[in-house]
């Protein structure tokens, strides 16, 4: 074993484990392609006051678990990106991407770092799979981000999921809010825990989502966000769940949801899998309109997203079966050589058969026959190829069908036909 181990909170994936993340990445850009999103791709790290712009400053992510770091002694400190949202909205704003036209509906596989404690579904190197609907956040586009979103985990299968969402109002109703929070929590500040105390003063909504249990009934009984939202903004809540029954998408209303997020408003979601423990949200998102002026667009650009994470969303899959008896496509021909001098007329022999678009894999290691055969079938090959001095010479190659053993000679260009699979360019 070699002394160097995988960073605690990293993984890597081997083949086998690598077919379970194609499934999902399969089936997400066939959604973003149905749905009409493009794929933005942005870099891995930016500047850190992007994120304690756009993500908020008094949220964990920003407060405790960045990667953060200096190029150079004189350099402004960099950030591995902890989220995607800021990163494309930067990125949109710096392209003037509304200048060229009024919507832009973008998606993402992308990795992610966040420097918290490793655990089952808690990593400091994660990926995520989202959406950002830029240039409107109309409950149509809400609506469309979210069936997007319930469409990915209709299609590989899985149940159990619970999708709860509920309307922030806007920045005033929030404010209005925020006040009357702190107004009610500061006679019982000393039943409070640390974390909540300091939530008091900084943002007193993210006290809502703390998980202490002891805290709980006293958080039950607070003040509701939705009691402030004026009444253009329930009006709209009320059109997004309306077009989401139309969609079949069920869904439960709940209003002490309220996302760590500062530049939230509006419509913000999550969904659970009971599938998981402690760690059970497998996504979440939200209308974002503010986050263009935060970041110094000069005004609001109606937006919506969301998030999910690929690991948490994997582990769910497993826990249903779902991921059961999948494992890698096997190459479709093996080439056998008799003895080690053919094996340039192999490598000639695989290229052509390659060219026609058919998967062929041949021994790199001057194995015997025997050994050959075992590794054909150990990668699920679904013919041998024999090459032989006699075959070489007559041109003539013994091919047989390692399913049903039947065996066959043939030339290399009839096989070539016999197997041809349409290349996908070229
Ligand atoms: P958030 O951006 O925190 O709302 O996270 C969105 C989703 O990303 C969550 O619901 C999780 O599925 C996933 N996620 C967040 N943090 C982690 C992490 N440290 N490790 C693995 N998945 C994560």
């Amino acid at each position: 074993m070699s002394q160097y181990q995988a960073v605690k909170g990293t993984k890597d994936v081997f083949p086998d484990e690598a077919v379970q993340w194609q499934l999902v990445e399969g089936v997400v850009r066939r959604l973003a392609g149905l749905y009409a999103f493009g794929e933005v791709r942005t870099p891995v790290f930016e500047y850190t006051e992007l994120f304690q712009r756009g993500i908020g400053a008094t949220t964990d992510i920003v407060g405790k678990e960045m990667f953060s770091f200096l190029p150079d002694p004189q350099g402004r400190s960099l950030t591995l990106r902890p989220e995607m949202t800021a990163g494309v909205m930067r990125a949109a704003l710096q392209r003037n991407l509304l200048s060229q036209a009024p919507l832009h509906k973008l998606f993402y596989i992308s990795d992610l770092f966040r420097k918290e404690r490793p655990q089952a579904g808690r990593q400091r190197q994660f990926t995520q799979f989202g959406a950002e609907l830029l240039g409107a956040s109309s409950p149509a586009a809400v609506a469309e981000v979210l069936s997007f979103m319930m469409g990915v985990f209709d299609a590989l299968g899985l149940t159990g999921l619970r999708l709860r969402i509920n309307t922030l109002g806007d920045l005033e109703d929030r404010a209005r809010y925020r006040d009357a929070l702190r107004a009610y929590f500061l006679p019982f500040a000393d039943e409070l825990d640390e974390s909540s105390k300091e939530r008091l003063e900084k943002n007193p909504l993210r006290i809502l989502d703390s998980k202490n249990p002891a805290l709980k009934e006293l958080i039950a009984a607070a003040p509701r966000l939705f009691d402030f939202v004026k009444a253009e903004g329930v009006a709209e809540f009320e059109e997004v769940l309306s077009l989401l029954r139309d969609r079949g998408v069920s869904y439960e209303v709940d209003h002490l949801l309220v996302r760590g997020l500062d530049y939230y408003c509006h419509t913000a979601f999550e969904v659970t899998s009971s599938e998981l423990g402690a760690q059970d949200a497998i996504g979440g998102g939200g209308r974002y309109d503010g986050l263009a002026r935060e970041l110094g667009g000069g005004k609001d650009m109606p937006a919506v997203g969301f998030a999910v994470g690929m690991e948490r969303l994997l582990i769910a899959m497993e826990k249903q079966g779902l991921l059961e008896g999948l494992k890698p496509v096997g190459p479709k021909v093996f080439v056998v050589v008799q003895q080690l001098e053919l094996s340039g007329h192999a490598m000639q022999v695989a290229f052509q058969l390659r060219r026609a678009g058919i998967s062929t894999e041949l021994d790199l290691a001057g194995r015997s026959m025997k050994a050959q055969m075992r590794e054909a079938n150990r990668l699920g090959a679904a013919y041998a190829l024999f090459i032989g001095q006699t075959e070489f010479e007559s041109g003539q190659y013994g091919l047989k069908n390692l399913v049903s053993s039947e065996q066959s000679t043939l030339t290399l260009d009839s096989i070539t036909e016999i197997l041809r699979e349409p290349l996908l360019c070229g």
